[in-house]
């Protein structure tokens, strides 16, 4: 009898404390990455971007705080901004070379490395559902044109007119690249691609990424966003990221997947590891930015342009948005 209540004392003292069992849940977003001075944006238009950010952030944080999954986190925060005429994503995406608007999304589930995406779709509102949907309802992984869109008919989501997505600032975005024979950063300036990573109560993480892709797009081009393992990777075992700049640099890098693995392996510091990897974007010669999230809790953001569209909150007590370089007010290691 002894020995039987030894062993359970023993059992209880190398349980972790009660205060390090108390469920946690961590949110990051963005909205793009880019060249942002705060002298060229008015007031109004800084409040408006930060409205539609706490808008995501709030709807995903909603959805942690109530005990809900990680992936339903990712996509409720992604929806808003995908509705949304200020981000580069369904409603305000970029134009393509033709004047069209292509839209790309990609999710990934931490628990089981599921993952959906989908390409060059011009007929759904909310990319990132139909993502999930090539996730949850195909054996396949990725779907492209007008394969994804019949995909997307036959699962049930409506046919949206493709004005739907076409802004007139886009649309003079493209003209202006074309009659100055700008690059695509040239006009855009900031990249406006949306994401978010998410950390549940039970410990799963998920990632989610959508854009519109890069002004004057030509010949099918398809950047990061979709891609798993340059814009998009959720791994519980190490973290989930979403990425957003000059797409063809973070998918040589393979940015996503390289932190998760560069963590996984050797267990260092996730915002060093994100700075070293976005370091190595940067040498290469690409720009923009990521967030990340860890099993730990920590929200996190890396980026190597003058600013990034994004928030974090968690279930410490954190909740901001910022834009600019610097802004960040909270630590972001939640303290449980
Ligand atoms: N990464 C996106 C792409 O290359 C662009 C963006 O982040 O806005 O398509």
């Amino acid at each position: 009898m002894k020995k039987l209540i030894a062993l359970v004392a023993l059992a209880l003292m190398t349980q972790p404390a009660l205060a390090d069992d108390a469920p946690k849940w961590s949110i990051a977003i963005h909205g793009g990455a880019g060249t942002l001075d705060p002298a060229q944006m008015t007031p109004e238009r800084r409040a408006e971007y930060e409205a539609a950010l706490q808008k995501a952030l709030d709807a995903g944080a909603a959805v942690l705080a109530e005990g809900g999954s990680a992936m339903d986190a990712v996509k409720a925060a992604i929806m808003p901004m995908e509705d949304s005429p200020l981000f580069n994503a369904g409603k305000g995406a970029v134009f393509t070379w033709d004047g069209t608007n292509e839209l790309d999304a990609s999710i990934m589930d931490g628990r089981d490395r599921s993952a959906g995406a989908v390409a060059g779709v011009k007929t759904v509102k909310n990319p990132i559902l139909l993502a999930d949907k090539v996730r949850t309802d195909s054996e396949h992984v990725f779907l492209m044109g007008t394969g994804a869109e019949a995909f997307a008919v036959d699962k049930g989501f409506a046919v949206t007119p493709p004005d739907y997505f076409a802004t007139e600032a886009r649309r003079r975005s493209l003209e202006r690249l074309k009659a100055e024979k700008l690059s695509a950063l040239d006009v855009d300036h900031k990249f406006g691609t949306v994401g978010a990573v998410a950390l549940d109560q039970s410990g799963n993480l998920a990632a989610g990424t959508s854009t519109g892709g890069m002004t004057g797009k030509r010949w099918g081009r398809v950047g990061d966003a979709p891609v798993i393992g340059a814009g998009t990777y959720a791994d519980n075992r190490s973290c989930a990221v979403s990425a957003t700049g000059w797409g063809e640099y973070f998918i040589r890098v393979g940015v996503a997947h390289e932190i998760c693995a560069r963590l996984r392996a050797a267990g260092a510091a996730a915002q060093q590891v994100a700075d070293d990897v976005m370091a190595d974007v940067a040498s290469l010669g690409g720009d923009g930015g990521v967030i990340l999230v860890t099993p730990e809790g920590e929200a996190l953001f890396s980026f190597n342009t003058t600013g990034m569209y994004r928030g974090r909150a968690t279930s410490a007590g954190v909740r901001e948005v910022a834009i600019f370089g610097g802004e960040e007010k909270a630590s972001s290691t939640p303290d449980h």
